[in-house]
């Protein structure tokens, strides 16, 4: 058949994981094509994820934060929400964002392909163009040829079978569209992205109810940092329903009535309740199925997922794929890291570049933050996962109401924890194998905890390092210390 276009690298999906590894590719001198199927570039966090969802957060941390000044004397009225304003204020920030990237592509020779690609061979990709806001195909095609391809296709949200099709059931993309503020609503799954958007809501005016399947909210990290998160939230929500399966919903002129079963034994359940509100928040699924993959000979799991090496290369060694769409964790970070080893193993090996050919994701640990209020952040090993495996650590926890800025700040409910190995091969000089911390802005300085792992840190390295003081980020120094056991000891 006919080719339009050639490329060394085909990218499909313009999302953090697609765009980063187009603008890698191309900064490392490489022909690169980048194909997205909407008017935008940024894919899920950009668009309808990370980053309208923490322009929300912010507002409703701000509005939230006022509310603690009234032990100081300070009161604000009944604040006067423009819901529109607030909803253009959010497409503002998104556009800053994906306009900056137009201009990032442009600035690199990378050629953007609107359309919906699919593979048509192991060497060719047919994009459909794709027009509007949405994903409608003009019928106009073409082909690129392409030396390799990264697939960056992500994942979208998952839908229970028996939800009722109707405007008051939504996705966290339907919620934050924030049409308006429901009275009551159920979120559906106790996850980052359900809790986030419910503390949103919920700062807004509405009531909240949850259900989770497992046995807590916030699974992966740690009970005790979500206790603390709980303790502080407890007044947003009427029902928090754990080990609660939904399995039922009937639409209903006052609303969405949603029925309850235990999912595990001993556990009672209330009666069906009625929402103006539910949002389905119970996990993503990959897009692996609807990329024509097959005709590329790139194997797909049943679910949908990618399977790759270190190197992120799929089956096919000229294949490689990136974020969401090879498996957990679905973290942007993760994306971005992944599409920089993609992007630099085929520069290196189309250049002869060994060093360039050899990259691959080696990251020690990933971190994962619910930007809740508080927020909770953590890293590697958890306490809870040391007792399972039988590792033996050493922790040093510092709370936050010996903290003389979290004390300032009116903010002292927080912790922060860090995990030492205590194996005897480690003679009492472990390194740091995890950390969390739960308070404001936790999120903002779980990234040097990271650090300190990445680098094989011991209590001394991190507690002698000289914090800035008074700041939160102190903790962590501060629970260095308390892990060594002294303040003042020289090892
Ligand atoms: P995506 O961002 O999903 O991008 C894939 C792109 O490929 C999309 O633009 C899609 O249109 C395009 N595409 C797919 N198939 C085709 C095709 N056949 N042809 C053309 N184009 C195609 N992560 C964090 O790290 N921090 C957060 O705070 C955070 N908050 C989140 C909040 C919400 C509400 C949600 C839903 C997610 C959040 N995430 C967060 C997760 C994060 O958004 C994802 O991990 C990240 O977007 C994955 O990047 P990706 O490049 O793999 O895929």
């Amino acid at each position: 058949g006919t080719v339009d276009l050639e490329a060394d690298v085909v990218v499909l999906g313009g999302g953090p994981g697609g765009y980063s590894a187009a603008f890698r590719a191309a900064d490392l001198g490489l022909k690169v094509v980048l194909v997205e199927r909407y008017a935008t570039l940024g894919g899920v966090c950009l668009n309808v994820g990370c980053i309208p969802s923490k322009a929300l957060l912010h507002v409703a941390a701000v509005m939230d934060e006022v509310k603690h000044l009234e032990v100081a004397g300070i009161q604000f009225g009944a604040p006067q929400v423009n819901i529109d304003q607030l909803r253009g204020h959010k497409e503002k920030v998104i556009g800053k964002l994906t306009g900056g990237l137009v201009q990032m592509a442009k600035m690199r020779k990378v050629t953007v392909l609107r359309g919906y690609g699919q593979f048509v061979g192991s060497h060719h990709i047919e994009v459909q163009e794709t027009t509007g806001t949405g994903q409608e195909k003009t019928g106009s095609k073409k082909v690129v040829q392409f030396k390799n391809a990264i697939i960056a296709a992500g994942s979208q949200a998952v839908h229970l079978p028996f939800m009722p099709k109707d405007e008051r059931v939504v996705d966290s993309t339907g919620a934050l569209d924030l049409k308006a503020v429901p009275k009551r609503m159920l979120i559906l799954g106790g996850g980052i992205i359900g809790l986030e958007m419910g503390t949103v809501y919920s700062t807004l005016g509405a009531r909240l109810d949850v259900v989770e399947m497992m046995d807590g909210l916030m699974q992966g990290a740690d009970r005790d940092l979500v206790k603390v998160w709980q303790k502080m939230n407890a007044p947003r929500f009427d029902n928090i329903m754990v080990n609660t399966k939904t399995v039922g919903a009937e639409a209903t002129p006052e609303g969405i009535k949603v029925t309850f079963a235990p999912a595990k034994d001993g556990v009672t359940v209330p009666e069906p309740q009625t929402y103006d509100l539910v949002l389905q928040a119970v996990g993503r699924t990959p897009n692996g199925k609807k990329i024509g993959a097959e005709a590329a000979g790139v194997a797909v799991t049943d679910r949908g997922f990618i399977d790759v090496d270190i190197q992120m290369r799929t089956n096919v060694p000229h294949i490689f794929a990136i974020g969401d769409i090879v498996g957990q964790p679905m973290l942007a970070h993760k994306a971005v890291h992944e599409a920089h080893v993609a992007a630099e193993v085929i520069a290196g090996e189309l250049q002869g570049n060994k060093e360039l050919a050899a990259a691959a994701f080696n990251a020690r640990v990933i971190p994962s933050v619910a930007y809740t209020d508080p927020e909770v952040a953590w890293v590697g090993l958890t306490e809870d996962q040391a007792k399972a495996q039988g590792i033996k650590v050493k922790k040093g926890l510092f709370p936050w109401a010996a903290s003389g800025r979290a004390i300032a700040n009116g903010r002292d409910e927080g912790f922060t924890k860090l995990l030492f190995d205590d194996s005897p091969e480690a003679h009492g000089h472990g390194r740091i194998l995890g950390g969390g911390i739960v308070g404001t802005h936790a999120g903002d300085m779980i990234g040097e905890i990271a650090l300190a792992i990445e680098m094989g840190a011991d209590t001394v390295d991190i507690g002698k390092t000289i914090h800035p003081h008074p700041t939160l980020g102190e903790s962590i120094g501060m629970a260095a210390e308390v892990a060594h056991g002294s303040c003042t000891d020289v090892p």
